[in-house]
């Protein structure tokens, strides 16, 4: 107990006087807490009565556990859950460590963790989770994990080191995802059954995982919603989707509303976000919630509030403007965002994308190339395209082998000039896209705070 006390006083002590030193969100609390008490998360989350959950994938992890803690939160539960980022395994243990700023052990009912792949049998081993969700599985940029069986192995991993009577939380509509529940005894299926698949052809270059998980023969599909997302079946050996228990049967793109049906039971939600893959995000959230103990008809009320997460498509008004703000990190994620500015029903729309190769953007810009740009840009409607960040020239060229016209396509290297000057001189019906990678987001963040455009940021 001595050490696990000493331990946990000096992380927030290097807390403390990291955020003095205006390094703010840094994972060194985390650092010095495991240095001093290996087993620190481990024996902080296990006192908490109702456990820990684990939410892990390639895409939409931050939106989900923002969703779900949303929906925990206005049930009552008190949570400890990590920032939008913090999510490998310092991060997660300086969430837990400094939960509180007195007592010792977090004061909550459980913990909810947003937790990338590569830190995931970690994270299981050491906060024996009660529920594991997973959102999908994409090839995220080369040069970080690899391959995506890796990323497979490392999720499939933590399950196996799951207690007995865990809970898995999967999406049914991703043959990768769907397969590790593959004789699992405790799995919840989430999925779609909308009536029209979305753009079936234009995602022909992004499909990570188009062959059969089981057998390796390519796959086929009923429906396809995006990417290799969708209701699939297997010709070779007879694999197919499993049959969703939360499942999506109407999507209302007007009135911005959901349905959800579950058992015998249908809920209508309001969605906050555009896109379908925030379709995806909020069904896994409902799915995850439920079986923590929210009940499905009180949702549609709470979700009427949710304001999603810095980043991951926040709405600011500036100057008059509609600005939507989108963190684009990778190719299928880029390509999401596109699909979710050719579903803006606005008559003007610019964009400005801004690229940085700083390590946390990854330093291979070579992905820009996996964009389907060429497919896309006439669904866009997009009239005029800044481009900016340390890469905007590498952007500007991937624009132009798109068909963009040079004329439509305006190179500012420096973020805050490219917006400020992208304001300046649109009009105010103009709808504005800014698709930031993520040092390039931190940027436009602080310089959208520095000027007192935005209603609030949340940390992260
Ligand atoms: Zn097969």
């Amino acid at each position: 107990m001595m050490r696990l006390w000493f331990a946990v006083w000096m992380a927030r002590l290097a807390g403390f006087f990291s955020r003095l030193s205006g390094r703010g969100g840094s994972s060194l609390p985390g650092v010095v807490a495991r240095k001093l008490d290996p087993q620190v998360l481990s024996k902080l989350v296990t006192r908490l009565p109702q456990g820990t959950i684990l939410v892990t994938g390639t895409n939409g992890k931050t939106t989900t556990a923002a969703l779900t803690a949303f929906l925990l939160r206005n049930q009552g539960y008190r949570l400890v859950h990590n920032r939008a980022g913090a999510n490998l395994i310092l991060g997660l243990t300086a969430t837990v460590v400094q939960a509180e700023k007195w007592h010792l052990f977090p004061r909550a009912d459980m913990a909810l963790l947003e937790t990338d792949e590569a830190s995931m049998p970690r994270a299981s081993q050491e906060t024996h989770p009660r529920a594991i969700a997973v959102t999908n599985f994409f090839r995220d940029q080369l040069d970080r994990y690899g391959e995506l069986s890796t990323t497979v192995d490392m999720v499939q991993r933590a399950i196996l080191q799951m207690d007995n009577g865990g809970q898995l939380i999967l999406n049914a509509d991703d043959p990768q995802v769907a397969y590790v529940g593959q004789g699992y005894p405790h799995v919840v299926y989430f999925g779609l059954d909308l009536e029209k698949s979305i753009r079936l052809a234009r995602f022909q270059d992004t499909l990570d995982a188009r062959f059969c998980p089981r057998c390796g023969e390519p796959l086929n599909y009923r429906m396809r919603y995006y990417a290799h997302l969708g209701d699939y079946y297997c010709i070779g050996c007879g694999w197919q989707r499993p049959t969703p228990d939360w499942i999506v049967t109407g999507w209302n793109k007007e009135q911005n509303i959901i349905a959800v049906d579950h058992k015998e039971h249908r809920v209508r939600l309001p969605i906050t976000m555009p896109g379908i893959y925030n379709v995806y995000n909020l069904v896994a959230a409902v799915a995850l919630a439920a079986q923590l103990g929210v009940e499905p008809s009180t949702m549609g009320e709470s979700l009427s509030h949710f304001e999603p997460a810095f980043g991951r498509m926040e709405s600011v008004v500036m100057r008059g403007h509609q600005v939507w703000l989108a963190l684009v990190k990778n190719p299928v994620g880029f390509t999401q965002v596109l699909e979710a500015v050719a579903d803006d029903t606005n008559q003007q729309k610019w964009a400005l994308v801004i690229i940085n190769d700083r390590y946390a953007d990854g330093t291979d810009v070579s992905w820009l190339w996996d964009v389907d740009f060429e497919a896309l840009a006439p669904t866009l409607r997009l009239e005029q395209w800044w481009v900016s960040g340390i890469r905007a020239y590498d952007m500007a060229v991937r624009l132009k082998y798109a068909g963009i016209a040079d004329e439509r396509v305006h190179v500012v290297r420096d973020p805050s000039a490219a917006l400020e000057q992208m304001i300046n001189q649109s009009p105010s019906e103009v709808s504005v896209w800014v698709m930031p990678t993520y040092t390039a987001l931190l940027e436009v963040r602080q310089h959208l705070t520095q000027h007192h455009f935005t209603r609030h940021f949340r940390e992260g």
